[in-house]
């Protein structure tokens, strides 16, 4: 009976450790870098006095207000308004290992009537969980709510997307030479509902 006992008890030693293990592993945060693009002598695309470096620090502020979820651990590229080459940009996502990175854009196009959501991955073969997946998963969420006119995924070589190590998407959040996407990238509330779309899209 004994020795019954103490392989019973042996066998719960190993059975909590086993679902501690566990735990530990389910409750490793997600970390996501988040690039805001441009800043400093480079603004980026504009309209106006709308500058895209302030759009997107506007709602990357936004997505680190918002993020309450203890399991998303958010790192940004810049917080201020600096300049950020892409290689500092690179090596800063790299150096980190994160499990997933987002760029911030806005878009222009010299056709005023083309409006909507891109968003951009690069084709990097083996990855954990593939950029393509991720940018889909963007497009989603952004879909389910409705906000831009049309989301789509495409492909691109930009160079954060193609030298950044961990899983990557560029988002282009509409065009600034669209008078309806420009009001929906100025308005507080719109940066709210996007900078929740995107913070659903990486925790997913
Ligand atoms: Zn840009």
């Amino acid at each position: 009976m004994k020795t019954i006992a103490k392989v019973l008890l042996a066998l719960c030693v190993i059975a909590s450790l086993a679902f501690t293990t566990f735990q530990e592993n389910s409750e490793k945060p997600i970390v996501v870098v988040i690039n805001v693009s441009h800043g400093g002598e480079d603004s980026g695309t504009s309209n106006g006095t709308l500058l895209e470096k302030e759009i997107v620090q506007q709602i990357a502020i936004k997505m680190a207000l918002l993020n309450k979820d203890p399991n998303i651990q958010l790192h940004f590229t810049r917080t201020s308004d600096s300049y950020i080459s892409l290689q500092e940009r690179v090596q800063f996502i790299n150096n980190l290992k994160p499990d997933r990175v987002l760029s911030l854009h806005v878009n222009d196009n010299d056709n005023s009537e083309i409006s909507g959501m891109d968003v951009f991955y690069a084709d990097k073969g083996k990855e954990p969980i593939s950029s393509e997946n991720l940018a889909q998963k963007v497009v989603n969420a952004m879909e389910s709510k409705g906000i831009f006119s049309t989301s789509k995924v495409k492909q691109a070589n930009f160079f954060v997307l193609k030298n950044s190590e961990a899983p990557s998407v560029a988002v282009e959040l509409g065009f600034l030479s669209n008078a309806e996407d420009s009001k929906i990238l100025m308005d507080n509330t719109q940066q709210e509902e996007i900078a929740k779309v995107l913070l659903t899209a990486i925790s997913n």
